[in-house]
């Protein structure tokens, strides 16, 4: 069995093991876990110092995730964005393209809570050969990002061959990654897997730190490995209360992801998504966290905060300046220029 084989086999799936290793009470966490899968690898168990901090925060299994609120399971509307299975197709000219619905560790604040990790998410077997299809008989994608779950929970070889698959559709200028692996899982960024990936450039890897201790020198070496492998390197960090909602906090974790060659790509509000409500802040407290680094910092450590508007209609760069004068509903423009009222919170 590979190593990181092995590490996915050794990770805490119940709440019963996990009350076992950190020596707390989990018997709340059992109508959760039933509702929401759990796994937190061994490394990242690691990373835990104290119990509620930003790591547990991000993994362990919270009551709150059962709140009766007016969060829905999709509010993006991927579902009816959704030409065939495992295709969200929303944007002109790119696809977001399911092709694994496991994830090394499931985050609690998931904006796919409502199937990662599920049995009948799984993908069946001849079901990438739908999508694959979709994007060949589509002239218009240019862009296919591999997304989830996570990717790289494929086997190699796997992998491989939806990565030959695309390369062979004319059309489809690059492929993107969106993985979590390098945080959570980093063994599973193998040598191998690197001198794989090079073969199917232009290839782009976006990753998803939330957090300064989530860098680390395993982290950060893997980081280097793919990037030596010329695969160029994004991060998209939610905005998450309690792990990264102030400008000190983002502003560092910014700076250590150029520090190991990841350059910050997008920090996303939350979305308004079931199970997630605890993890919400105010877009004031994120345009706070802009103004922040803007001018402060490195222009390079300074990303696009997005708002993905409810209903799919498009990530809403927000800036500062934007939401001087506002109640509780933003008004925002999407790319196409339509209007979009988005409900904001007080913190
Ligand atoms: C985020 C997203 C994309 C990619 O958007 P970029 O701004 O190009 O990174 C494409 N499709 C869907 C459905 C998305 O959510
Ligand atoms: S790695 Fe991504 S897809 Fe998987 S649980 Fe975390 S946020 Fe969701």
């Amino acid at each position: 069995m590979e190593k990181w084989r092995k590490s996915l086999h050794d990770s805490i799936t119940s709440p019963e093991e996990l009350g076992e290793r950190l020596g707390i009470d989990v018997s709340a966490f059992g109508a959760v876990a039933e509702r929401y899968p759990m796994r937190i690898t061994p490394y990242y168990l690691g990373l835990i110092e104290q119990p509620g901090d930003p790591i547990w925060l991000q993994c362990v299994p919270d009551s709150r995730e059962l709140a009766v609120d007016c969060l829905v399971p999709d509010p993006l509307d991927e579902e009816r964005l959704s030409p065939v299975a495992g295709v969200i197709h929303r944007y002109p000219d790119r696809v977001v393209f399911l092709v694994s619905s496991e994830c090394a560790v499931y985050c609690r604040f998931c904006m796919r809570k409502r199937h990662v990790g599920c049995a009948h998410g799984v993908m069946a077997e001849g079901a990438h050969d739908a999508a694959l299809s979709y994007v060949a008989d589509t002239p218009a994608v240019r862009d296919v990002i591999l997304s989830g779950g996570d990717p790289l929970l494929l086997d190699d070889g796997d992998l491989e061959e939806i990565l030959g698959r695309l390369r062979a559709i004319p059309h489809v200028e690059m492929i993107r990654i969106g993985t979590r692996v390098p945080v959570t899982l980093p063994e599973r960024i193998t040598q191998r897997l690197c001198r794989m990936l090079k073969r199917y450039h232009p290839l782009y890897v976006n990753t998803h730190f939330n957090h300064p201790r989530e860098i680390t020198p395993r982290s950060r070496e893997v980081c280097s490995r793919l990037a030596d492998a010329g695969i160029p390197l994004g991060n998209q960090t939610v905005l998450l209360k309690g792990v990264n909602d102030d400008p000190d906090t983002m502003k560092r974790l910014m700076q250590m992801l150029l520090a190991i060659r990841v350059r910050p790509y997008y920090i996303h509000q939350m979305d308004l998504v079931q199970g997630t409500g605890h993890f919400r802040t105010s877009v004031a407290t994120g345009t706070a966290i802009m103004e922040g680094l803007r001018g402060h910092t490195s222009g390079m450590a300074t990303p696009y905060y997005v708002i993905d508007a409810p209903g799919g209609k498009g990530k809403i760069p927000v800036l500062p300046e934007c939401v001087a004068d506002r109640g509780e509903t933003l008004l925002l423009r999407n790319y196409r220029g339509e209007l979009i009222e988005y409900r904001d919170i007080d913190d």
